[in-house]
């Protein structure tokens, strides 16, 4: 067979020009018809004891839509597994009988959990603990059932906060019994320890639903569980997401600083959301492991930003984070960012001349400080 070609005549040329114009036009209005133009989607929820938010952007709306509607399935999921107010959830099991020989078994979400919450307590030495469960539900800041201890209550506390320690909690895995090929997840506690997963699993949510939504080939989204932000690709105006952070002195929705960011977390603990407030005391939610009562933190908020691409549970870590450099306080807070660079952070601290702002090196090109709304702050540190 000869595979030479002849010279091209004029008339053939024109042919295949409009040839190929035609099935260009054609690919494109069959495109169109199946993306459905450029759409955004928001579904809001109440759930895990927060408002819940995600905003997915892109093409075809029906798309977009049952990919957000799977983000909020998701999370009531996962909330009947972690939450300590759901009878029967995996952690209320645990709770009930924490030492139990075996163990309970759990989900591999539980497990998963549990592992990276370990992980982290450890890596903090202890300041993140999510065996703290006992007081956080004797103080109960944050629910209608807040109290302020009296002097009676000391040695009450002091009992609860001997128990807490994150080391007592063993976790094991084996194979199912049966033939089946499946793994089976055990966890169990110490004596009297009760588990909370409060300071981590709302990150651990957030991270699970962008793995969803990125799996659905959603390229730009928000997803907002109550404050755990994970920004997915870059924003609808196809620029870097910016996205503020709370003024810990003002009503939510005030911003102190903005940051620039594209697949990336942004995870914030502060004792302004969550407190009572007795005899010019304030009681707030995030307990120091190693007294019992609410941190004596000299920091307002504590903001960590992880970048957020894939697999990694950096919204976990991110949110289990915020609260033990909140428990830390500055100078250990400080410590602890210096000997990790895989984790930027924005401080903001209390000091006898007024509120300053610590930003990591990291993001110092990416945050901006808007002093106009916040003028006492100034910037600390490096
Ligand atoms: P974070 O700093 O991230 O966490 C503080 C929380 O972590 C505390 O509230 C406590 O639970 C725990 N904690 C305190 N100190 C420590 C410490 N040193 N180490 C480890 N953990 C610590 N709230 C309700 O009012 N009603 C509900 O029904 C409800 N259900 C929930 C279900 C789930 C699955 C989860 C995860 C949370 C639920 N919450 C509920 C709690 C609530 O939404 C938030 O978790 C809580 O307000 C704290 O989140 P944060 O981001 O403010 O603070
Ligand atoms: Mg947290």
């Amino acid at each position: 067979m000869d595979f030479r070609k002849g010279p091209k005549s004029p008339g053939r040329t024109r042919f295949f020009t409009v040839c190929a114009i035609l099935a260009l036009a054609l690919a494109f209005l069959f495109y169109i018809a199946v993306s459905g133009g450029s759409a955004e989607v928001e579904r809001e929820t109440f759930a895990m004891g927060t408002l819940v938010k995600v905003s997915v952007y892109g093409r075809g709306e029906a798309s977009l839509t049952s990919a957000a509607e799977a983000a909020l399935a998701e999370i009531s999921r996962l909330e009947e597994l972690f939450s300590v107010n759901i009878a029967g959830s995996d952690i209320s099991r645990i709770n009930a009988d924490p030492a139990k020989p075996g163990g309970h078994e759990v989900s591999a979400e539980t497990y998963e959990l549990l592992r990276l919450a370990l992980s982290e307590a450890e890596a903090t030495g202890g300041a993140f603990d999510p065996t703290i469960g006992a007081l956080v539900s004797f103080w109960g800041i944050g629910t209608e059932k807040a109290r302020i201890p009296s002097a009676a209550d000391n040695d009450d506390i002091a009992d609860m906060q001997s128990v807490v320690g994150w080391s007592k909690v063993s976790l094991r895995e084996a194979s199912a019994e049966g033939g089946e090929e499946r793994t089976v997840y055990f966890v169990s506690a110490g004596a009297g320890q009760a588990l909370d997963l409060g300071g981590v699993a709302k990150g651990y949510a957030a991270d699970r639903v962008a793995a969803i939504l990125r799996a659905r080939g959603v390229k730009s989204a928000l997803v907002d569980i109550g404050g755990n932000l994970v920004a997915i690709g870059r924003s609808p105006k196809r620029r870097e997401w910016r996205l503020g952070f709370q003024d810990p002195f003002r009503p939510r929705g005030n911003y102190f600083a903005s940051v620039s960011v594209s697949d990336a977390t942004i995870v914030t603990s502060g004792a302004y959301e969550r407190f009572v407030r007795k005899n010019g005391v304030l009681y707030h939610h995030i307990l120091d492991p190693e007294t019992g009562y609410p941190a004596m933190s000299d920091l307002e908020s504590v903001s960590i930003v992880m970048e957020h691409t894939g697999s990694r549970h950096n919204s976990a870590r991110s949110d289990a984070l915020s609260t033990a450099l909140f428990v830390m306080g500055f100078e250990r807070a400080v410590k602890f960012l210096e000997g990790h660079g895989e984790v930027q952070a924005v401080l903001v601290s209390r000091r006898e001349d007024g509120p300053a702002v610590y930003v990591t090196d990291g993001l110092k090109q990416r945050v901006a400080v808007q002093e106009d709304v916040f003028p006492k702050a100034k910037e600390v540190g490096r």
